[in-house]
């Protein structure tokens, strides 16, 4: 059995006809073409006879697992026993009606990158993929449909072959919009655990969104995470991620140490109201995880911050609560990205 935490049980009739995976050589994504609930409806009807994927994310984020990672889904033909498939709402709503004949498909928005990106990560700790953007189907890593489409990615010395991800030649999902959000996507999954710049760089224009600037802070050292503790986020001493008013995508991840047998926490991205010389509290948990062992834990949440309201600044930061006296934080990373 493996399935993932925080994911809606959808899970078909019949799972163990499918067969078990062969091999974990990665993450495929898709584009519904649809809706979430419409996808369901039809994925339900027709259980594991039919044609379906591991996951599906829907407009607002929500995750559902449609066929347990130990068997196999049908979304990419004869890589079905090879890659983890994930699909992805993008028709009606907020996306609104568009012409589907031709490259259409609208951006993922900020809600469905984040549960991109905790599928990603749940994926990797389990299955071991690496969060690597693929440039073509044979790398091991986080790739896209159309990367094994015959008359699109597929090199033609490897139809008929599990690198052969679909039936149909020319097809394009999940569309270049989506296609070019992946990377930064994969790089908030990874948490910016690798060659950190400094402080904000410009982003891929368009790349999440719009959002222009990269966000990227950590801090290897240990700190102390008891009570409810404001995480230090670098060695210069700050404590806010990004301060409003901002729109922002965010990836954090901490190695939490110290908690004796039975204690537990919950690492949160938070809102808070700051003003100089009084109290700052929390106003909103963005993205809370509950944290039950010495190990690193992963948090990510997409939200708007509002402009300073009564002299109050909101910000955004990275906050443990715990009853343990003695749990610690090290090796903070923060990734993400901003307006
Ligand atoms: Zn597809």
């Amino acid at each position: 059995m493996a399935m993932m935490p925080g994911a809606t049980n959808r899970l078909l009739a019949n799972q163990s006809r499918q067969g078990r995976m062969k091999s974990y050589q990665g993450v495929c994504l898709h584009t519904m073409v649809g809706s979430l609930a419409g996808t369901d409806a039809m994925f339900q009807k027709d259980g594991t006879t039919g044609t379906e994927s591991h996951f599906g994310v829907g407009e607002n984020g929500e995750i559902y697992q449609w066929v347990d990672t130990a068997y196999t889904a049908d979304a990419n033909y004869l890589g079905s026993g090879h890659v983890i498939s994930i699909e992805t709402a993008d028709y009606g709503g907020s996306f609104g009606r568009w012409n589907t004949n031709g490259d259409n498909v609208p951006y993922w928005n900020a809600k469905q990158i984040v549960s991109i990106v905790k599928i990603l990560q749940w994926v990797h700790e389990t299955h071991g993929i690496p969060l690597v953007a693929t440039k073509s189907v044979t790398e091991k890593g986080v790739g896209y449909h159309a990367q094994g489409v015959p008359n699109n990615g597929l090199p033609a010395s490897l139809r008929g072959t599990k690198y052969q991800w679909s039936k149909y030649p020319g097809k394009v999902c999940p569309g270049k919009k989506r296609i070019s959000q992946i990377p930064e996507i994969v790089r908030l999954a990874k948490g910016g655990s690798t060659a950190v710049p400094a402080a904000t760089e410009p982003a891929t224009p368009k790349g999440v969104l719009g959002m222009t600037k990269r966000i990227n802070a950590y801090l290897t050292g240990k700190q102390k995470a008891t009570g409810t503790r404001h995480l230090m986020i670098d060695d210069k001493g700050n404590y806010t991620i990004v301060a409003g008013p901002a729109e922002f995508v965010v990836s954090a991840k901490a190695d939490i140490g110290g908690l004796k047998k039975g204690e537990h926490g919950f690492l949160i991205l938070a809102e808070v109201m700051y003003k100089k010389g009084h109290p700052t509290v929390i106003s909103r948990e963005i993205a809370t995880v509950k944290v039950t062992a010495n190990t690193v834990w992963s948090v990510a949440g997409a939200w708007t911050l509002p402009k300073d309201h009564k002299g109050k600044s909101p910000r955004l930061r990275l906050i443990f609560k715990t009853s343990s006296k003695t749990a610690t934080a090290h090796n903070v990373y923060i990734s993400g990205v901003r307006d």
